[in-house]
């Protein structure tokens, strides 16, 4: 029978053929992220229904306004900006802040995992372009955050995240690969450096190339953002 949703299938069956391939080349095993910003709870159970296992969440306000709603067998990871002023919020509803950008988004997110006794993991963001738009850790400074996040109890680095700028997005996902390689030969105290989580709608072939093992994917799984629905 038709569905309203059967354009999603139809997508997830076309990402998770070009992930194979690019899988196949690199030799990375890739786990495909649902990004689900502005796409209403039933779209995202249908996708969840479909083998989708990991959401992305953007904004604190609009993940808690959806939670509720949500199909429970999937994880979800913060992959927006966070303010330290949030992190209550999400702290027992997620298992990964992908976006943390400084010492004091982690010493609070360390000190609401102890009191709720957890430990949170962690992806730190670089600003791999060093665009002024973009949240992130400079990558010159990247090692040093790592280092001193890694020393905190309760929170567990496990890699990093970026945004390359869409323009000469090669060179970005190219130094991104090299950072997160030296960062894992620096066999940082603490930290576990298994997660590059790169590449979007337009560049996750390429990303997973340059060595991601995480994609995080809105518009060519669910469509256009409509920014009315939030
Ligand atoms: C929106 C968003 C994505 C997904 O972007 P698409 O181009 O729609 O795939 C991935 N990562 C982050 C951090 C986002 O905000």
């Amino acid at each position: 029978m038709a569905n309203e949703f059967d354009y999603i299938r139809e997508n997830l069956r076309v990402i998770q053929d070009k992930v194979g391939q690019a899988q196949e080349k690199s030799g990375n095993n890739v786990r495909i992220m649902a990004v689900t910003k502005t796409v209403p709870p039933e779209a995202v159970n249908y996708a969840v229904r479909l083998g989708i296992d990991l959401l992305g969440e953007n904004r604190v306000q609009e993940f808690l306004s959806k939670q509720e709603s949500y199909d429970k067998s999937a994880q979800v990871h913060i992959i927006g900006h966070l303010q330290t002023n949030k992190v209550k919020y999400i702290i027992n509803s997620v298992s990964m802040i992908q976006s943390v950008d400084s010492l004091r988004l982690g010493q609070e997110i360390n000190r609401l995992a102890e009191k709720n006794g957890k430990i949170m993991d962690i992806l730190c963001e670089v600003n791999i372009g060093g665009e002024d738009s973009k949240s992130g850790v400079s990558p010159e400074n990247l090692k040093d955050l790592v280092t001193e996040l890694s020393q905190l109890s309760y929170i567990k680095v496990k890699g990093i995240m970026t945004i390359p700028p869409p323009s000469d997005s090669d060179i970005f996902l190219g130094r991104t690969q090299e950072l997160f390689n030296s960062l894992k030969d620096s066999d940082i105290s603490g930290a576990d450096m298994d997660i590059l989580s790169m590449g979007m709608s337009n560049d996750y072939e390429k990303a997973i190339l340059h060595g991601s093992n995480l994609v995080r994917i809105g518009t060519a799984l669910f469509g256009a953002r409509n920014y009315r629905n939030i």
